[in-house]
């Protein structure tokens, strides 16, 4: 079971990984093979990336926000289309939307071509069911106050859109990607695939996460190429949403 595995030591070194990896991705200029790939999608200049883009709450929307304030809703619901992708996968939990899962395959394979490393799948999609196990035991482990700040409540997990995807580099356990050559890689680049490095370093505050540079979560490339060009690291500041640094009191 990968997902337990080092949380803590995570925690003491995942900050400098985290850090040097985002510096990565500051300093990364498009070269002009990338911008013909990627063309400036501004419409409007600088009014183009200064306007948030409003967030949806349909499961089914690629560019659906779910964090500690936007539970998946309906609960409990899942996605009707899931397929694995063409990418080795290190456990069951190894399926994705289609469009994640095209995106991802691309990704490895120039991850691959890049680094000569192999990007794996640890963990895509989840039911609400087996988040509820996976935080109970992180909850039994680590207590409640610690489980939230790296693990979902049951309901408010973005694996359960089939759009997160957790990745490793082969022969690394996934808690120390951010320090691989893959790692640093994906920090750069995943933005080119639709992906955003969901939980950054730096904005627990905003996301309600510490530092996770494993998990990828799929929008699409004009919201993440939007959101590189305005300098945007979390999806609350894209979409305007505030932040969501932690679940609304029980009432
Ligand atoms: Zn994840």
């Amino acid at each position: 079971m990968s997902p337990r595995v080092s949380v803590t030591v995570l925690h003491r070194f995942c900050g400098a990984v985290a850090v040097a990896a985002l510096t990565v991705a500051a300093t990364v200029v498009p070269s002009a093979a990338a911008s013909a790939a990627f063309p400036d999608p501004r419409p409007g200049g600088d009014a183009f990336l200064s306007r948030p883009w409003a967030p949806t709450f349909d499961p089914a929307d690629p560019m659906v926000l779910v964090n500690k304030a936007h539970p998946v809703s309906p609960a409990g619901w899942a996605p009707d289309d899931l397929v694995r992708p063409d990418v080795p996968a290190l456990g069951g939990h190894d399926r994705l939307r289609p469009d994640a899962a095209r995106a991802l395959e691309r990704l490895a394979a120039d991850a691959r071509e890049a680094t000569g490393r192999e990007l794996v799948l640890a963990s895509g999609y989840r039911s609400a069911d087996y988040q509820r196990d996976l935080y109970a035991r992180y909850v039994d482990s680590h207590g409640r106050r610690a489980a939230d700040t790296f693990s979902a409540r049951p309901g408010y997990s973005e694996h359960q859109t089939g759009l997160a995807a957790d990745v490793a580099e082969a022969g690394t356990p996934f808690t120390g990607f951010g320090r691989t050559e893959t790692g640093r890689w994906v920090a750069a680049h995943a933005w080119r695939y639709g992906f955003v490095v969901r939980y950054p370093q730096g904005a627990q505050d905003v996301t309600g996460y510490s530092p996770e540079p494993w998990h990828l979560r799929y929008t699409g490339k004009g919201l993440t190429t939007r959101m590189h060009l305005a300098g945007l690291v979390t999806l609350e500041e894209a979409f305007g949403a505030g932040p969501a640094p932690d679940y609304a009191p029980a009432g």
